[in-house]
């Protein structure tokens, strides 16, 4: 009977592929716990890290400053399967968002993102600062010698060229004609001076995309290292090291997150080795610099589990954007739970929504983001609750903490 019963299923589904696509379909629905699908669902956000491109009228000039270093300047890399072209979760997103051109405050309410984090060069007209809040560039100001020296690909040549560029705007913002004569005077003038502009600007932290640049080993040099490479004659590292630690400081005394890019990035040249954030263990350790909260964007992938360890620090924080536009929501699921396990109250949601090419834009990004990111923390959070160590009331919690509350005590966030 079960054996006749079984071939006319096998029949039906040979009849009817659809019907495996369906049950399919079902049995990853069922990994989510209906309750804390809808509450994830239907909580306005925090999107810790995004590049939302700022909308511009007939004649303007498209707008360039989502980026520091735009990655249409680097060489192809070999895409994860799931950004081509024609993947299923391309296609879904410009089905949902439709042909039409969006005001940004239009693409967050269709995402469900209250407030967006945006890591750009400039705001401007179109990002209202009560969606958006600004999270500037600081490496230009680590590099303010000749970089000829440390650059060993077509990528990083194109990456200094930028640097050196919005470092020559930080000079002139900061009202300073050529280098100063003393490493002191361009600390005080150019670096604290571009800092308290930015945070007079609205913003809430620095961002950092060092690992593009150089690996993350930051040093402890002493004032005396820093000033004789400054005048020529030591250890180029040293001097930045030294530019990076002050940058550090101001930042926990205004009151501004560090923001670290933290994962394996983009361009086929990008050093993954030396994005491993235990090389930053040093500075979560080091007590001048426990004022500063030290954020890890996109997790730290593929070094995730160094960072659950990190994250016991009491400075070190980490969102998981990216890694919920390249992963799949079951294995995206498995990384945030083990974090979830340990810490939290550190765990942020974002998006890095970013105009990537024609066929993917920050709001398509965004929204294959936010669905992934949304089903994998509804994943990690239902198997926390089935294998009994949450209750349903601490999993709502956790669920509104990682898409919001966290994001909004680290920075004080008033609005929502
Ligand atoms: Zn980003």
């Amino acid at each position: 009977m079960a054996g006749k019963l079984q071939e006319v299923v096998n029949k039906l589904k040979l009849a009817f592929p659809a019907l495996l696509l369906l049950s399919a379909a079902c049995r990853r629905e069922s990994q989510v716990d209906p309750r804390i699908a809808s509450e994830i669902a239907n909580i306005q956000a925090i999107d810790n890290h995004a590049h939302p491109v700022r909308p511009t009228s007939a004649g303007e000039a498209p707008d360039t400053e989502f980026d520091a270093l735009p990655v249409d300047n680097l060489e192809a890399q070999s895409d994860p399967a799931r950004v081509r072209s024609g993947a299923p979760e391309v296609i879904e997103a410009h089905q949902a968002l439709g042909m039409k051109a969006r005001p940004p405050t239009e693409v967050l309410d269709k995402l469900g993102i209250g407030i967006m984090v945006a890591n750009r060069v400039a705001m401007g007209s179109g990002l209202p600062p009560e969606r958006f809040l600004w999270v500037p560039y600081a490496d230009a100001l680590m590099y303010p010698l000749l970089n000829d020296a440390m650059i060993h690909n077509p990528d990083q040549k194109a990456f200094f060229a930028l640097e050196e560029k919005l470092l020559k705007r930080y000079y002139s913002e900061s009202g300073i004609a050529a280098r100063p004569a003393t490493l002191d005077e361009y600390l005080t003038k150019v670096v604290q001076g571009t800092l308290e502009r930015h945070k007079q600007g609205g913003a809430i932290a620095e961002k950092f995309e060092m690992a593009y640049l150089r690996p993350l080993d930051i040093s402890n040099p002493t004032k005396s290292q820093a000033e004789a490479a400054w005048s020529g004659r030591g250890d180029y590292k040293a001097l930045q090291d030294y530019i990076f630690r002050f940058i550090a400081t101001e930042c926990g005394r205004l009151g501004m997150a560090v923001h670290f890019h933290s994962n394996a990035g983009s361009g086929s040249y990008f050093n993954i080795a030396g994005v491993n954030p235990m090389l930053l263990e040093p500075l979560l350790d080091d007590p001048s610099l426990r004022r500063t909260n030290f954020v890890f964007l996109h997790g730290g992938w593929p070094y995730t589990r160094e960072l659950t360890a990190l994250l016991t620090k009491p400075n070190a924080y980490l969102d998981f954007s990216n890694q919920d536009l390249y992963m799949y929501p079951a294995a995206l699921a498995q990384i945030i739970r083990e974090w979830l396990e340990f810490v939290p109250e550190k765990v942020l949601f974002a998006t890095d929504a970013y105009p990537y090419s024609k066929d993917l834009g920050w709001e398509e990004s965004g929204y294959i983001a936010v669905k992934t990111g949304r089903e994998a923390l509804g994943i990690a959070l239902t198997g926390m609750l089935r294998d009994g160590e949450i209750s349903p009331g601490r999993a709502s919690e956790i669920a509104r903490m990682v898409m919001r509350d966290n994001a909004r005590r680290l920075y004080r966030v008033k609005q929502q």
